[in-house]
């Protein structure tokens, strides 16, 4: 991108309330069958004029399409049983009935490709794409096939590759996979995590690649961990060497309201950074002033080229109107701190 500071948000958006149950994850599909397939369209067509009006540079589908972030997903593969579930433990935080893996796993079919053409057709800005990454897919399921954590994520590593490059086809300009599992399993994250990632990204020449790593939702299970990190979430430090080497292009953090370190983000110079300047457990919209006190402080680590101002993590569980604002708010934080970047540089010259 050529504008400096370019906005966009981390992923999900509310969806409308005729689509599906508001300020609720999984929340099921309130339409059927044609009705359901041109509600989503809709609902892309609604997300996208949000997004614009609000000013948001690189535009996300919000995620309408899609029920959870990490099952839709796996929900198009073959070999995984999703009547015959499991209970274990998701992150290491909080128990929950998932589905079992109970044999090859294969994509049959493209899983998002047709949505994201949809998308692509409807707007000429910059599109940002998110999928599962390897590990936060196999850290969602029961495994009794592989056995192995490691088997499986490359497996997953090698659909997700076949997926990402069909987005890449029709024209998705950032593909963004989802690793929350990053922030907790670091041994596994520089052992095997990155590894398939990078098989993940593998080929793709034409889009760029991100990984978004954060705390959560604003959901209980996630605010009760964060209680336990201490006054200091040191985290990413953990992980940040490894992707700094690493072939991704572009890292998404939490950072707003967040007890991370900012100078953390030292670690991964020279990537690009989407910098969370939202926090999007809270209820309150955000002072432009705030946001840009974010970036501020971001910008003593990142480029400022390569500083992307962006929400903490979806906000798919917020209410709309919460939503919008929020997304106001980061556009217009982002426009001061613009400004002051182009002052300095006229100043300078
Ligand atoms: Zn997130």
């Amino acid at each position: 991108m050529t504008k400096l500071l370019p906005t966009s948000s981390a992923g999900s958006l509310p969806k409308p309330s005729w689509l599906a149950e508001p300020e609720k994850l999984w929340s099921p599909w309130k339409l059927e069958g044609e009705d359901l397939v041109s509600g989503k369209q809709d609902a892309l067509r609604v997300v996208l004029q949000e997004q614009q009006a609000a000013g948001i540079d690189i535009v996300s589908d919000g995620e309408q399409t899609r029920q959870h972030f990490v099952t839709t997903f796996i929900e198009g593969l073959e070999g995984v049983d999703f009547e015959k579930r499991e209970t274990v433990k998701i992150r290491d935080r909080y128990d929950a009935s998932v589905p079992t893996v109970t044999g090859p796993v294969s994509r049959p079919n493209s899983v998002f490709v047709e949505d994201a053409k949809f998308y692509r057709s409807q707007t000429d800005k910059p599109i940002k794409w998110a999928l599962p990454g390897p590990m936060t897919m196999v850290d969602t399921l029961y495994d009794d096939h592989y056995k192995s954590r490691k088997d499986l994520a490359w497996e997953f590593a090698k659909l997700l590759n076949e997926e990402a490059k069909e987005l890449e086809a029709v024209g998705i300009d950032i593909i963004q996979f989802d690793e929350p599992a990053f922030n907790v399993f670091f041994e596994e994250v520089n052992d095997w995590g990155i590894d398939c990632l990078e098989r993940a990204i593998e080929g793709l020449t034409k889009c760029e690649t991100a990984v978004h790593i954060c705390y959560g939702y604003g959901i209980k299970a996630n605010n009760d961990w964060k209680e336990t990190l201490g006054s200091e979430w040191r985290q990413y430090e953990e992980v940040f060497p490894r992707i700094q080497k690493s072939n991704i292009d572009m890292v998404s953090l939490e950072c707003q309201n967040s007890r991370v370190p900012i100078e953390l983000i030292e670690l991964i110079r020279g990537k690009k950074v989407f910098v969370g300047a939202i926090d999007v457990a809270s209820d309150k919209v955000e002072t432009p002033e705030e946001v840009a006190a974010t970036i501020r402080e971001a910008l003593k680590y990142v480029d400022a080229d390569k500083l992307y101002p962006c929400t903490n993590c979806g906000m798919a569980p917020l209410p709309r109107d919460l939503s919008r604002g929020k997304l106001s708010a980061l556009v217009a934080g982002a426009e001061i701190v613009r400004k002051e970047l182009l002052a300095a540089e006229a100043a300078a010259a």
